[in-house]
């Protein structure tokens, strides 16, 4: 199956990367260190190590520090590990500002060839200009002045603080993104790593193009809502006569119920509407890998997506039932009762006292290993199980065999409280309607482990929020479901991340012990079933 699939992804990709040379190409996931990554982020990264992988080429990680008000190493270390989540190691890991000088004689050289110019014009009147095609008053200034300019700009002088350098491309080109765009701003912020030696600092749209050429990039891969900014970027770099950079891009990720920008993320946090980047309700990649989504299904979903220009919400179902084919074939399998009203079961012609026998994890996969299975006369169940027993019914214990549900007592709300059934065990199980877990009714030497189930919902109650929509008016008020069950023994065993099925319930990972109570944790990983939501 793993194979058919892979063929198929394979497909998508039918086209590669123009121009792409085996061994030669080289690509690059250029990461803000200003928060963590997102699900869109993970996108990003895996089609650029994919192809770097396809052609036997180079990744190369490279943090886009150019902001001092946003960036901290901090975030660096944090976006390295998400990575490493990802399975994702870059060839070499990089920074825009290890090539600040650079950039600098670049912006050096674009006002000699008379191909930028500083500016002071205010901000709001800067864009009114751009958006009417009208010329900046500073647009044909001399060079020396532009020079003059640019020096009292690197100073942070109180005047070089109101200037910015533009590059003169066009006045009132009909793509506005080459409408004389600003490629140096100032910012007195210290720099998380340069310190205090620069005052200005390269945008994205001088620093990207040429940083790419400068470090021997092949193809640039990015989101199709920069298609405006390519001929800009293909400019710059011809403006500098530095080495062609072929553009490949793909469509930015977005997904129904769910807010992918670094600052709603940041909200959210701050307003303690989760517990922090990792909760498991985050389509970070810290939350989604820790609510049970694997790295291989990650993968496969973003390849299938590959070169689609469509942007879209997609749904988070059919990447939850990707996962479900990755995870179904070796998740162990455990068995887990729901503790409240929970029913007592006495099984004539069980064993004299409970007995242990060794069964597989998972029935069709004897690689998963083995587990313990205690057969015991007294038994409990579901009770919504028990309240389905027809008086006399032939049911089958699951890795047991069938019994007859002999009598059924109930209290007054109506609610089972004891069964009794007999064991049948030469009764067909393929004729029986149901199929039930059960657990050993615990003792000092077999008991059982107090477990907590969790479930969550989505954050906000919109599919699609819009730009004026207040976040604050969309929020789901409860997004944390919790259920408290009994399970096996084995599930001692797990380690944190571990990811298993309950039967009958679904697939959960592991989340650890719960601080106060030391209770078992497990987060329900979503099967791409809609409604998973008790
Ligand atoms: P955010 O808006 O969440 O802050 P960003 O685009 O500003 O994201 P960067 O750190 O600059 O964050 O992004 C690094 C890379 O990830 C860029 O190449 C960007 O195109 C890509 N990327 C970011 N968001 C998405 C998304 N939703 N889908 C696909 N790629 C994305
Ligand atoms: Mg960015
Ligand atoms: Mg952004």
């Amino acid at each position: 199956a793993s194979k058919a699939r892979s063929t198929k992804v394979a497909a998508s990709f039918a086209l590669g990367l123009e121009g792409a040379e085996m061994g030669k190409v080289v690509t690059r996931f250029p990461p803000e260190p200003s928060g963590y990554l997102h699900i869109g982020h993970a996108k990003a990264a895996m089609l650029n190590q994919y192809f770097a992988k396809m052609y036997e080429g180079k990744l190369i990680i490279r943090f886009d520090d150019t902001n001092p008000s946003k960036e901290k190493s901090e975030f660096e270390e944090t976006i390295l590990e998400d990575l490493e989540l990802l399975d994702i190691r870059g060839d070499v890991v990089t920074h825009t500002s290890d090539y600040f000088d650079q950039l600098y004689d670049l912006a050096i050289k674009m006002i000699e060839t008379g191909k930028a110019y500083a500016d002071n014009t205010e901000r709001e009147q800067m864009q009114h200009e751009r958006r009417e095609g009208i010329a900046s008053a500073h647009r044909d200034d001399s060079v020396e002045d532009n020079l003059k300019h640019f020096a009292e700009m690197k100073s942070g002088s109180e005047e070089g603080l109101k200037w910015c350098l533009r590059a003169k491309l066009s006045v009132d080109d009909p793509n506005k993104a080459l409408r004389d765009p600003v490629i140096y701003r100032c910012n007195v912020l210290p720099h998380h790593r340069t310190g205090d030696k620069w005052k200005i600092y390269p945008t994205y749209d001088f620093a990207c193009p040429v940083v790419d050429s400068i470090e021997g990039v092949t193809h640039a891969l990015r989101t199709n809502e920069y298609r405006d900014r390519n001929p800009q970027y293909w400019w710059m770099i011809d403006a500098l006569g530095l080495r062609k950079v072929k553009i490949w891009d793909f469509s930015r990720l977005n997904f129904i119920y769910t807010l992918l920008s670094k600052r709603k993320l940041h909200q959210f946090v701050n307003n303690g509407q989760v517990r922090g980047w990792d909760d498991p309700r985050f389509p970070t990649v810290r939350g989604i890998r820790r609510r049970g989504l694997t790295v291989e299904a990650l993968r496969q979903f973003m390849l299938l997506q590959g070169p689609s220009q469509a942007v879209v919400s997609l749904e988070w179902d059919s990447i939850w039932a990707l996962n479900k084919k990755v995870i179904d074939p070796v998740a162990p399998r455990h068995w887990a009762i729901v503790e409240d009203k929970k029913v007592s079961v006495t099984i004539k012609g069980g064993p004299a006292s409970p007995e242990v026998k060794t069964l597989p994890k998972h029935k069709k996969n004897p690689d998963v290993g083995e587990k313990n299975t205690v057969y015991s006369s007294n038994i409990l169940v579901e009770q919504e199980d028990a309240q389905s027993f027809e008086d006399q019914e032939e049911i089958t214990l699951m890795d047991w065999g069938n019994a007859f549900v002999r009598s059924k007592t109930t209290d007054s709300s109506g609610q089972i409280t004891s069964i009794e059934m007999q064991l049948h065990l030469e009764g067909d199980f393929k004729k029986t309607k149901k199929k039930i877990t059960w657990l050993a009714q615990p003792t000092s030497s077999h008991p059982l482990i107090p477990v907590t189930l969790l479930d969550y919902d989505y954050l906000i109650t919109k599919k699609k929020l819009e730009e004026d929509d207040n976040v604050e008016d969309f929020i789901t008020p409860v997004t944390e479901f919790r259920e408290s069950t009994v399970a096996d023994a084995n599930v001692k065993e797990l380690k944190k991340g571990d990811i298993i099925q309950f039967e009958r319930k679904g697939y959960f990972i592991y989340d650890g012990e719960d601080k106060n109570e030391g209770r078992m944790e497990f987060i329900r990983i979503p099967d791409g079933k809609a409604a998973n939501l008790a």
